[in-house]
C-alpha cells in the first residue's frame, strides 16, 4: 500500500494518468504531460491539453531544475500527519522547461513540499522567491514516488525575496 507520512495514497484506479506520473518519479523521474497536437507540456495532470483541448499527451521528462514562483508558510498542520513538520513551507515551483511560454505569464507551475536534505520540512528563514530548486522523490512504496524540492546551489537569476518577519 502506497503511503506518505503515514497516511494511504489513494489513487482511484481508472485513474491512471495519476498512477503514470507516480510510477515515473518512482524511477526517479519527473514526467509531465506534452501534447501531441501543440507539443506543449502541461502541468497538472489533466485529460485534455488547456491550449487546443486534444486529448492526445504523451509522458516527458523534465529536468527537475526550476525557482520558487511563490510560497506559503503553514504555521498550523491541516493534518495530524503534519503535526509533528509546523511551520513548513509549501512551494510554488516554476520549472526552467516552457517558461514564459506560450505568454510572458505562462509557465509549468508545481505546487510541493520544500524539504532538506533528510526530507524534512526546509527551515522557513531559508525559503524565499526567485530561490532555485530542484526535485527529489520521496517513496510511497508500490513503485511510486512523490516529487518534492529541495533547495539547490543554483545561483539564482533574481535577488531572493522573503516575507518580512
Ligand atoms: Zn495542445
Amino acid at each position: 500500500m502506497a503511503e506518505y507520512l503515514g497516511v494511504k495514497v489513494d489513487i482511484a484506479s481508472n485513474d491512471r494518468a495519476r498512477h503514470e506520473f507516480l510510477e515515473a518519479a518512482g524511477e526517479g523521474r519527473l514526467t509531465l504531460q506534452k501534447c501531441v497536437e501543440c507539443q506543449k507540456l502541461r502541468y497538472p495532470i489533466m485529460t485534455a491539453c488547456p491550449f487546443c483541448m486534444s486529448a492526445d499527451s504523451n509522458w516527458e521528462e523534465v529536468s527537475g531544475k526550476g525557482t520558487i514562483y511563490s510560497y506559503e508558510l503553514v504555521m498550523h498542520p491541516i493534518h495530524p500527519a503534519y503535526r509533528e513538520r509546523v511551520p513548513y513551507p509549501i512551494v510554488l515551483v516554476e520549472l526552467d522547461e516552457q517558461r514564459e511560454y506560450p505568454t510572458l505569464d505562462d509557465g509549468l507551475r508545481l505546487v510541493s513540499s520544500l524539504v532538506d536534505g533528510s526530507g524534512n520540512p526546509e527551515d522557513i528563514e531559508k525559503v524565499a522567491i526567485n530561490a532555485r530548486v530542484e526535485v527529489e522523490f520521496a517513496d510511497l512504496g508500490d513503485g511510486l514516488a512523490l516529487p518534492r524540492f529541495r533547495l539547490s546551489d543554483d545561483v539564482p537569476e533574481h535577488e531572493l525575496w522573503r516575507l518580512p518577519s
